[in-house]
């Protein structure tokens, strides 16, 4: 089958009067104008096929179509948690005694004692007085600017800052204002500016493309000059980065100076779901009483909320792994640069292997994919023009041969593709 066809029957559009007659015309018309747009979606070539994993997830996983194990570079797992065998069964067991699911909403009678105690454990981590949790961090990202902000007052947000984020802060009546992308001279141009009541300034902690970091020393500086408060998104921070993985307060030493964490249980924090907002209690009070998709969504199930509470004694109680994700990290870093590629970002286990063209990257990726290395290549439109790379995103969990192998297959393909020499 051509490749366009097949894409088209994998979006559902191929065939299909032959396998589903419909007689409404709406629907007919529905049909036919997403299946324009899913075409122009695949000639631009950025149609999204999913690779289907018939594995837990895992630094080694088998994909439907193989039984070869392949070496897993592109997942949000950095702790390695996502099927640690100690959490999985603490989940089993809090399934077993609180149930599959509360059918309900935190306020009407879906709030377990498992509930508070992971948003008790969530703010010890955090060092924050109280956290509030939701079905994710999107749904975090999406509850927080409407419920506390007027039009009396302005949102500051990084051009950069993640989709959740935008999405949120479109939902607010707020004054909007966007700086450049990690540039203080333009933030503080804008707060000097301004003249709300109250200002917020919204970042990622880490952007997840390139594996920068927010200047959140500097920003929470100029917070402090402008009385600001500071907002950030530290999904790709919580569990693994600073020191003791306190996140990007701790890696930039300004632990306990961000007024407002968001962050994801989805991620390095087992893998499960989640999301949750830690600060202030009033904050927090006030979110149960105001957040929509807090207030209109069911509540996080036991066997999630257990894993986010097995992860949170794991690192409560050690650093361990935060420590080997940091030191995985550095060989990869080190030997990849030894080796000749560029790799963006700064000392975070996001690894952009830069390449500059998109066919490129994806033929990269393909030929690390024999290898049974699987890694993603990203291009224009979810990275700037030009800018194609490979996104690898290491794990505590990957042993060091494991790295050394992924370092090996990029050292061979880049040489045969004459990237490096
Ligand atoms: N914020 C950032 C920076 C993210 O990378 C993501 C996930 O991709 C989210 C928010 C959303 O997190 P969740 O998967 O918990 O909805």
């Amino acid at each position: 089958m051509p490749v366009f066809s097949k894409i088209l029957s994998l979006a559902g559009c191929a065939g299909r009067q032959q396998l589903r007659p419909y007689s409404a015309a709406a629907q007919s018309q529905l049909r036919e104008l997403l299946c324009q747009q899913l075409s122009g979606i695949q000639e631009a070539g950025t149609f999204k096929a999913e690779r289907i994993i018939t594995s837990s997830q895992s630094t080694q996983i088998t994909v439907q179509g193989s039984d070869q194990k392949i070496l897993n570079f592109c997942a949000n797992n950095y702790l390695g948690l996502a099927n640690n065998p100690e959490i999985v069964q603490y989940s089993q067991q809090l399934l077993a005694k609180y149930g599959a699911g509360l059918s309900s909403v935190r306020f009407i009678c879906g709030t377990q004692d498992i509930h508070k105690q992971l948003e008790r454990k969530i703010a010890q981590f955090h060092g924050r007085e109280d956290t509030i949790l939701y079905a994710s961090c999107f749904d975090a990202n999406a509850g927080i600017f409407e419920a506390i902000l007027t039009p009396e007052d302005a949102v500051f947000s990084d051009e950069l800052n993640h989709a959740s984020i935008i999405d949120g802060i479109r939902l607010r009546r707020a004054k909007k204002q966007r700086y450049k992308h990690r540039n203080l001279a333009d933030l503080e141009q804008q707060l000097r500016s301004t003249d709300a009541r109250l200002k917020l300034i919204a970042t990622d902690g880490v952007f997840s493309m390139d594996g920068n970091i927010a200047p959140l020393a500097r920003i929470v500086e100029l917070a402090k000059k402008y009385d600001a408060l500071v907002f950030v998104d530290e999904c790709h921070a919580t569990g693994f980065f600073g020191a003791t993985g306190r996140g990007t307060e701790e890696y930039d030493n300004v632990m306990g100076e961000v007024d407002i964490i968001n962050s994801t249980l989805g991620k390095a924090l087992g893998g499960a779901s989640g999301g949750y907002t830690t600060g202030p209690a009033e904050l927090i009070s006030f979110l149960r009483q105001k957040s929509r998709p807090y207030l209109f969504s069911n509540t996080l199930p036991p066997a999630v909320v257990a894993v986010g509470l097995k992860v949170m004694d794991m690192l409560l109680s050690s650093s361990e792994l935060t420590q080997r994700v940091q030191s995985n990290t550095q060989r990869f870093r080190e030997a990849m640069t030894k080796a000749g590629f560029t790799i963006a970002g700064e000392n975070h286990p996001i690894c952009p292997v830069m390449l500059g063209d998109a066919r490129l990257a994806s033929t990269f990726a393909d030929e690390m994919l024999t290898r049974g290395i699987y890694v993603i290549g990203f291009s224009y439109p979810v990275v700037p023009q030009g800018k194609a790379r490979i996104r690898v995103q290491i794990s505590a969990a990957h042993t060091e041969a494991e790295i050394d192998r992924a370092i090996q297959a990029f050292i061979e393909v880049g040489r045969s593709l004459k990237v490096i020499k």
